[in-house]
Protein backbone atom coordinates (compact mmCIF):
# COMPACT_ATOMS: atom_id res chain seq x y z
CA UNK A 1 0.00 0.00 0.00
CA UNK A 2 2.71 2.37 -0.51
CA UNK A 3 2.56 5.39 -3.65
CA UNK A 4 4.99 3.06 -5.50
CA UNK A 5 6.54 1.23 -6.67
CA UNK A 6 3.74 -0.85 -6.54
CA UNK A 7 2.24 -4.27 -6.28
CA UNK A 8 3.37 -6.31 -9.11
CA UNK A 9 0.87 -8.86 -9.91
CA UNK A 10 1.45 -12.07 -10.39
CA UNK A 11 0.44 -12.05 -14.41
CA UNK A 12 3.02 -9.79 -14.82
CA UNK A 13 5.29 -11.57 -12.72
CA UNK A 14 4.96 -14.63 -14.62
CA UNK A 15 5.35 -12.43 -17.79
CA UNK A 16 8.88 -10.96 -16.61
CA UNK A 17 10.29 -14.52 -15.47
CA UNK A 18 11.47 -15.39 -19.14
CA UNK A 19 14.71 -16.61 -20.59
CA UNK A 20 16.54 -13.46 -21.66
CA UNK A 21 15.74 -12.52 -25.44
CA UNK A 22 17.54 -10.70 -27.99
CA UNK A 23 17.04 -6.99 -27.99
CA UNK A 24 17.14 -6.81 -31.55
CA UNK A 25 14.89 -9.53 -31.92
CA UNK A 26 12.01 -9.62 -34.25
CA UNK A 27 10.24 -10.77 -31.39
CA UNK A 28 11.46 -8.02 -28.69
CA UNK A 29 10.65 -5.35 -31.63
CA UNK A 30 6.59 -6.70 -31.36
CA UNK A 31 6.96 -6.02 -27.90
CA UNK A 32 8.13 -2.25 -27.96
CA UNK A 33 5.25 -2.19 -30.81
CA UNK A 34 2.55 -3.34 -28.49
CA UNK A 35 4.03 -1.53 -25.31
CA UNK A 36 4.32 1.66 -27.00
CA UNK A 37 1.01 1.53 -28.51
CA UNK A 38 -0.66 0.70 -25.38
CA UNK A 39 1.29 3.66 -23.70
CA UNK A 40 -0.22 5.71 -26.18
CA UNK A 41 -3.22 5.16 -25.04
CA UNK A 42 -3.01 5.73 -21.60
CA UNK A 43 -1.85 8.87 -22.42
CA UNK A 44 -4.99 9.66 -24.52
CA UNK A 45 -2.48 10.76 -27.78
CA UNK A 46 -1.92 9.86 -30.93
CA UNK A 47 1.76 11.19 -30.83
CA UNK A 48 5.17 9.65 -30.62
CA UNK A 49 5.57 7.91 -27.50
CA UNK A 50 8.92 7.00 -26.78
CA UNK A 51 10.86 4.82 -24.27
CA UNK A 52 13.25 6.32 -22.00
CA UNK A 53 15.32 3.64 -20.14
CA UNK A 54 15.40 5.42 -16.70
CA UNK A 55 13.10 6.22 -13.70
CA UNK A 56 10.85 8.88 -13.91
CA UNK A 57 12.90 11.44 -13.05
CA UNK A 58 15.15 10.68 -15.86
CA UNK A 59 12.20 10.97 -18.67
CA UNK A 60 11.74 14.03 -16.50
CA UNK A 61 15.40 15.47 -17.02
CA UNK A 62 15.59 14.10 -20.50
CA UNK A 63 12.34 16.60 -21.36
CA UNK A 64 14.27 19.21 -19.94
CA UNK A 65 17.35 18.37 -22.22
CA UNK A 66 15.66 17.78 -25.50
CA UNK A 67 13.13 20.69 -25.80
CA UNK A 68 15.07 23.77 -24.04
CA UNK A 69 18.24 26.11 -24.68
CA UNK A 70 20.57 27.72 -22.59
CA UNK A 71 18.94 31.07 -21.61
CA UNK A 72 15.53 29.53 -21.83
CA UNK A 73 13.08 30.89 -18.73
CA UNK A 74 10.60 27.96 -17.27
CA UNK A 75 7.71 28.17 -14.79
CA UNK A 76 7.24 25.27 -12.45
CA UNK A 77 4.34 24.56 -10.46
CA UNK A 78 6.14 23.72 -7.28
CA UNK A 79 3.06 22.51 -4.92
CA UNK A 80 5.27 19.54 -4.07
CA UNK A 81 8.43 17.66 -3.95
CA UNK A 82 7.75 16.53 -7.36
CA UNK A 83 6.65 19.75 -8.90
CA UNK A 84 9.90 21.29 -6.88
CA UNK A 85 11.92 18.68 -9.09
CA UNK A 86 10.91 20.00 -12.03
CA UNK A 87 12.51 23.06 -11.08
CA UNK A 88 15.33 21.11 -9.61
CA UNK A 89 16.15 19.51 -12.83
CA UNK A 90 16.22 22.70 -14.79
CA UNK A 91 18.24 24.47 -12.62
CA UNK A 92 20.88 21.96 -13.15
CA UNK A 93 20.77 23.02 -16.95
CA UNK A 94 21.21 26.33 -15.71
CA UNK A 95 18.07 27.60 -17.09
CA UNK A 96 15.89 30.42 -15.10
CA UNK A 97 13.51 29.05 -12.76
CA UNK A 98 10.31 31.20 -11.93
CA UNK A 99 8.50 29.45 -9.10
CA UNK A 100 4.76 29.53 -8.99
CA UNK A 101 2.32 27.50 -6.40
CA UNK A 102 4.78 26.81 -4.00
CA UNK A 103 2.28 26.00 -1.15
CA UNK A 104 2.40 22.17 -0.95
CA UNK A 105 -1.04 22.33 0.46
CA UNK A 106 -2.82 24.14 -2.19
CA UNK A 107 -3.77 22.94 -5.66
CA UNK A 108 -2.29 24.80 -8.83
CA UNK A 109 -3.89 27.97 -9.10
CA UNK A 110 -4.96 29.28 -12.48
CA UNK A 111 -4.96 32.85 -11.47
CA UNK A 112 -1.58 32.92 -9.65
CA UNK A 113 -0.04 31.55 -12.97
CA UNK A 114 -1.44 33.56 -15.64
CA UNK A 115 -0.71 36.53 -13.49
CA UNK A 116 3.06 35.07 -13.33
CA UNK A 117 2.98 34.26 -17.07
CA UNK A 118 2.22 38.07 -17.72
CA UNK A 119 4.81 39.32 -15.91
CA UNK A 120 7.37 36.81 -17.25
CA UNK A 121 6.54 37.13 -21.52
CA UNK A 122 9.98 35.03 -22.06
CA UNK A 123 8.63 31.71 -20.53
CA UNK A 124 8.87 29.00 -22.92
CA UNK A 125 7.81 25.69 -20.93
CA UNK A 126 5.41 25.36 -18.08
CA UNK A 127 5.84 22.25 -15.69
CA UNK A 128 3.34 20.27 -13.17
CA UNK A 129 2.48 17.23 -11.76
CA UNK A 130 -0.82 15.58 -12.49
CA UNK A 131 -1.10 13.79 -8.88
CA UNK A 132 1.71 14.82 -6.48
CA UNK A 133 2.65 11.94 -3.87
CA UNK A 134 4.07 13.78 -1.44
CA UNK A 135 0.69 15.90 -0.79
CA UNK A 136 -2.39 13.93 -2.34
CA UNK A 137 -2.94 17.01 -5.17
CA UNK A 138 -4.67 16.31 -8.37
CA UNK A 139 -3.35 19.22 -10.25
CA UNK A 140 -6.05 20.49 -12.89
CA UNK A 141 -3.72 19.53 -16.20
CA UNK A 142 -6.20 20.76 -18.66
CA UNK A 143 -6.32 24.40 -17.27
CA UNK A 144 -2.25 24.75 -16.66
CA UNK A 145 -2.03 23.20 -20.66
CA UNK A 146 -4.28 25.66 -21.94
CA UNK A 147 -2.76 28.85 -20.18
CA UNK A 148 0.75 27.82 -21.20
CA UNK A 149 -0.32 27.40 -25.08
CA UNK A 150 -2.33 31.00 -24.44
CA UNK A 151 1.09 32.28 -23.68
CA UNK A 152 2.89 30.26 -26.50
CA UNK A 153 4.33 28.34 -23.84
CA UNK A 154 4.71 24.37 -23.84
CA UNK A 155 3.41 22.56 -20.92
CA UNK A 156 5.28 19.26 -19.77
CA UNK A 157 3.32 17.43 -17.56
CA UNK A 158 4.24 14.54 -14.80
CA UNK A 159 1.74 11.61 -14.83
CA UNK A 160 4.64 9.19 -13.60
CA UNK A 161 2.09 7.88 -10.91
CA UNK A 162 -1.21 8.73 -12.02
CA UNK A 163 -1.14 7.58 -15.74
CA UNK A 164 -2.67 4.51 -16.26
CA UNK A 165 -5.40 4.79 -12.99
CA UNK A 166 -6.49 8.87 -13.58
CA UNK A 167 -7.96 9.88 -16.69
CA UNK A 168 -5.11 11.57 -18.69
CA UNK A 169 -5.88 13.34 -22.19
CA UNK A 170 -2.71 14.66 -23.78
CA UNK A 171 -4.09 15.91 -27.22
CA UNK A 172 -7.82 16.94 -26.00
CA UNK A 173 -5.95 19.05 -22.94
CA UNK A 174 -2.89 20.32 -25.29
CA UNK A 175 -0.43 18.84 -23.15
CA UNK A 176 3.12 19.09 -25.37
CA UNK A 177 4.94 16.58 -23.21
CA UNK A 178 3.48 13.78 -20.81
CA UNK A 179 6.29 11.22 -18.28
CA UNK A 180 4.87 8.05 -16.98
CA UNK A 181 7.15 5.27 -15.28
CA UNK A 182 6.40 1.53 -15.23
CA UNK A 183 6.35 0.71 -11.52
CA UNK A 184 3.18 3.07 -10.42
CA UNK A 185 -0.09 2.44 -12.46
CA UNK A 186 1.55 0.19 -14.73
CA UNK A 187 2.03 -2.58 -11.93
CA UNK A 188 5.73 -3.34 -13.04
CA UNK A 189 9.71 -3.34 -12.07
CA UNK A 190 10.64 0.37 -11.70
CA UNK A 191 13.16 1.22 -14.41
CA UNK A 192 11.11 1.99 -17.65
CA UNK A 193 9.26 4.76 -18.23
CA UNK A 194 7.86 6.86 -21.30
CA UNK A 195 7.24 10.02 -22.85
CA UNK A 196 4.55 11.67 -25.46
CA UNK A 197 5.66 14.41 -27.20
CA UNK A 198 3.33 16.42 -29.48
CA UNK A 199 4.00 18.31 -32.37
CA UNK A 200 4.99 21.48 -31.40
CA UNK A 201 7.61 20.00 -28.78
CA UNK A 202 8.97 17.63 -31.64
CA UNK A 203 9.76 21.14 -33.44
CA UNK A 204 10.91 22.40 -30.25
CA UNK A 205 13.12 18.87 -29.90
CA UNK A 206 15.03 19.78 -33.15
CA UNK A 207 15.82 23.27 -32.33
CA UNK A 208 16.42 22.78 -28.84
CA UNK A 209 20.62 23.12 -28.02
CA UNK A 210 21.15 21.71 -24.32
CA UNK A 211 23.62 19.11 -24.13
CA UNK A 212 22.09 15.61 -24.58
CA UNK A 213 23.54 12.27 -25.45
CA UNK A 214 22.03 9.40 -23.55
CA UNK A 215 18.89 11.07 -23.49
CA UNK A 216 18.42 12.45 -26.83
CA UNK A 217 14.44 12.27 -28.15
CA UNK A 218 15.90 12.28 -31.50
CA UNK A 219 18.38 9.00 -31.48
CA UNK A 220 15.07 7.29 -29.82
CA UNK A 221 13.29 7.99 -32.55
CA UNK A 222 15.62 7.01 -34.94
CA UNK A 223 15.09 3.79 -33.52
CA UNK A 224 12.01 3.38 -33.88
CA UNK A 225 11.73 4.19 -37.29
CA UNK A 226 13.97 1.45 -38.65
CA UNK A 227 12.22 -1.39 -40.62
CA UNK A 228 12.18 -3.45 -37.52
CA UNK A 229 11.24 -0.96 -34.70
CA UNK A 230 14.11 -0.94 -32.16
CA UNK A 231 15.23 0.80 -28.77
CA UNK A 232 18.14 3.35 -28.67
CA UNK A 233 20.51 1.04 -26.45
CA UNK A 234 20.12 -2.06 -24.81
CA UNK A 235 16.63 -2.49 -23.63
CA UNK A 236 15.45 -3.54 -19.84
CA UNK A 237 13.40 -6.56 -21.88
CA UNK A 238 11.72 -8.25 -18.87
CA UNK A 239 10.42 -4.80 -17.73
CA UNK A 240 8.88 -3.82 -21.06
CA UNK A 241 7.78 -7.84 -21.11
CA UNK A 242 6.21 -6.79 -17.48
CA UNK A 243 4.32 -3.44 -18.73
CA UNK A 244 3.02 -5.79 -21.99
CA UNK A 245 1.38 -7.93 -19.60
CA UNK A 246 0.04 -4.94 -17.45
CA UNK A 247 -1.31 -3.41 -20.26
CA UNK A 248 -3.10 -6.28 -20.99
CA UNK A 249 -4.20 -6.57 -17.47
CA UNK A 250 -5.99 -3.02 -18.18
CA UNK A 251 -7.21 -3.38 -21.47
CA UNK A 252 -9.10 -6.43 -19.71
CA UNK A 253 -10.45 -4.42 -16.95
CA UNK A 254 -11.46 -1.99 -19.02
CA UNK A 255 -9.64 1.97 -18.79
CA UNK A 256 -12.89 3.70 -17.42
CA UNK A 257 -13.33 0.90 -14.99
CA UNK A 258 -9.50 1.25 -13.85
CA UNK A 259 -10.52 5.29 -13.82
CA UNK A 260 -13.57 4.05 -11.60
CA UNK A 261 -11.70 2.27 -9.54
CA UNK A 262 -9.37 4.21 -8.79
CA UNK A 263 -11.63 6.91 -8.02
CA UNK A 264 -13.21 4.82 -5.77
CA UNK A 265 -10.70 3.54 -3.65
CA UNK A 266 -9.60 7.28 -3.07
CA UNK A 267 -12.76 8.40 -1.89
CA UNK A 268 -13.03 5.71 0.64
CA UNK A 269 -9.31 6.05 1.81
CA UNK A 270 -10.12 9.77 2.20
CA UNK A 271 -13.58 9.05 4.49
CA UNK A 272 -12.27 6.38 6.19
CA UNK A 273 -9.18 7.87 7.39
CA UNK A 274 -11.82 10.83 8.79
CA UNK A 275 -14.10 8.22 10.44
CA UNK A 276 -11.01 7.28 12.65
CA UNK A 277 -10.86 10.89 13.66
CA UNK A 278 -7.66 11.22 11.59
CA UNK A 279 -6.56 14.47 9.03
CA UNK A 280 -5.23 14.35 5.42
CA UNK A 281 -2.30 15.82 5.66
CA UNK A 282 -3.53 18.79 2.87
CA UNK A 283 -7.12 18.81 3.68
CA UNK A 284 -7.64 22.48 2.10
CA UNK A 285 -6.82 20.86 -1.53
CA UNK A 286 -9.89 21.00 -3.68
CA UNK A 287 -8.85 18.17 -6.06
CA UNK A 288 -7.16 15.28 -4.41
CA UNK A 289 -5.28 12.35 -6.09
CA UNK A 290 -7.55 8.96 -6.31
CA UNK A 291 -4.28 7.36 -6.10
CA UNK A 292 -2.86 8.03 -2.44
CA UNK A 293 -3.87 9.61 0.78
CA UNK A 294 -1.15 11.13 2.75
CA UNK A 295 -2.68 11.00 6.47
CA UNK A 296 -1.09 13.68 9.50
CA UNK A 297 -0.11 11.76 12.48
CA UNK A 298 -2.32 12.55 15.05
CA UNK A 299 -1.10 14.49 17.93
CA UNK A 300 1.46 12.73 20.27
CA UNK A 301 2.17 10.19 17.97
CA UNK A 302 5.15 9.35 15.85
CA UNK A 303 4.33 8.26 12.41
CA UNK A 304 7.13 6.30 12.19
CA UNK A 305 5.33 3.51 15.11
CA UNK A 306 2.40 3.76 12.97
CA UNK A 307 4.23 2.65 9.73
CA UNK A 308 5.57 -0.02 11.38
CA UNK A 309 3.13 -0.91 13.39
CA UNK A 310 1.12 -1.69 10.11
CA UNK A 311 4.24 -3.20 8.36
CA UNK A 312 3.98 -6.13 11.28
CA UNK A 313 0.46 -6.80 9.96
CA UNK A 314 1.88 -6.89 6.49
CA UNK A 315 0.65 -3.45 5.39
CA UNK A 316 3.57 -1.50 3.66
CA UNK A 317 2.69 2.23 3.97
CA UNK A 318 5.67 5.19 2.75
CA UNK A 319 6.95 7.98 5.00
CA UNK A 320 5.68 11.52 4.67
CA UNK A 321 8.18 13.63 2.21
CA UNK A 322 9.91 16.28 2.42
CA UNK A 323 8.20 19.12 5.09
CA UNK A 324 5.29 16.45 5.82
CA UNK A 325 8.27 13.42 6.85
CA UNK A 326 7.82 13.79 10.55
CA UNK A 327 3.56 14.38 11.30
CA UNK A 328 2.33 12.44 8.25
CA UNK A 329 2.82 9.07 6.29
CA UNK A 330 0.82 7.90 2.94
CA UNK A 331 -0.99 5.24 1.76
CA UNK A 332 -1.10 4.13 -1.78
CA UNK A 333 -4.25 2.59 -3.20
CA UNK A 334 -3.19 2.56 -7.29
CA UNK A 335 -1.88 -0.41 -9.86
CA UNK A 336 -3.22 -3.82 -8.47
CA UNK A 337 -4.73 -2.27 -5.23
CA UNK A 338 -8.47 -3.60 -5.03
CA UNK A 339 -11.51 -1.55 -2.76
CA UNK A 340 -10.73 -4.51 -0.09
CA UNK A 341 -7.12 -3.76 -0.08
CA UNK A 342 -7.74 -0.54 1.17
CA UNK A 343 -10.56 -1.53 3.79
CA UNK A 344 -8.62 -3.83 5.31
CA UNK A 345 -5.22 -0.84 5.51
CA UNK A 346 -8.70 1.06 7.26
CA UNK A 347 -9.25 -1.62 9.96
CA UNK A 348 -5.88 -2.05 10.46
CA UNK A 349 -5.19 1.48 11.26
CA UNK A 350 -7.94 1.77 13.43
CA UNK A 351 -6.64 -0.83 15.41
CA UNK A 352 -2.59 0.59 15.21
CA UNK A 353 -3.74 3.94 16.24
CA UNK A 354 -5.89 2.69 18.80
CA UNK A 355 -3.40 1.04 20.24
CA UNK A 356 -1.05 3.47 20.17
CA UNK A 357 -3.57 6.03 21.93
CA UNK A 358 -4.26 3.45 24.42
CA UNK A 359 0.09 3.45 25.00
CA UNK A 360 0.32 7.01 24.99
CA UNK A 361 -2.18 7.45 27.72
CA UNK A 362 -0.75 5.06 29.64
CA UNK A 363 2.42 6.68 29.47
CA UNK A 364 1.41 9.73 30.65
CA UNK A 365 -0.53 8.79 33.72
N1 LIG B 1 6.87 12.09 -10.09
C1 LIG B 1 6.02 11.54 -9.21
C2 LIG B 1 4.64 12.10 -9.08
C3 LIG B 1 6.45 10.48 -8.41
O1 LIG B 1 5.60 9.94 -7.53
C4 LIG B 1 7.76 10.01 -8.54
C5 LIG B 1 8.27 8.90 -7.72
O2 LIG B 1 7.83 8.60 -6.66
C6 LIG B 1 8.61 10.62 -9.48
C7 LIG B 1 8.13 11.66 -10.24
C8 LIG B 1 10.02 10.19 -9.66
O3 LIG B 1 10.00 8.98 -10.28
P1 LIG B 1 11.19 7.91 -10.13
O4 LIG B 1 11.26 7.56 -8.67
O5 LIG B 1 10.64 6.79 -10.98
O6 LIG B 1 12.42 8.51 -10.65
Amino acid sequence: MTPGPSRVPQAVLAAGARPMIHHRSREFSAIVTDVLAGVARLFGTGNVVLPVHATGRGAMEATIANLLSPGDELLACCNGKFGELWARLAGTYGLTVHRVATAWDRDADLDELRATLAVHPRVRAVTCVQCDTSTGVHNDVAGIAELASEHGAMSFVDGVSSVGGVPFLADTWGVDVAVTASQKCLMSSAGLSFVSIGERAWRAVERASLPRSYWDFRDARAALARPLPQTFGTAPVHVYMQVRAALELIEREGLDAVFRRHAAMGRRAREGVRSLGLELRCPSLRSQAPIMTAVRTPEGLDPTAIRNALQKHGIAVAVGLGPFESDSFRIGHLGDIRLDNVERTLQTLADVVAHSRRNAWTAST
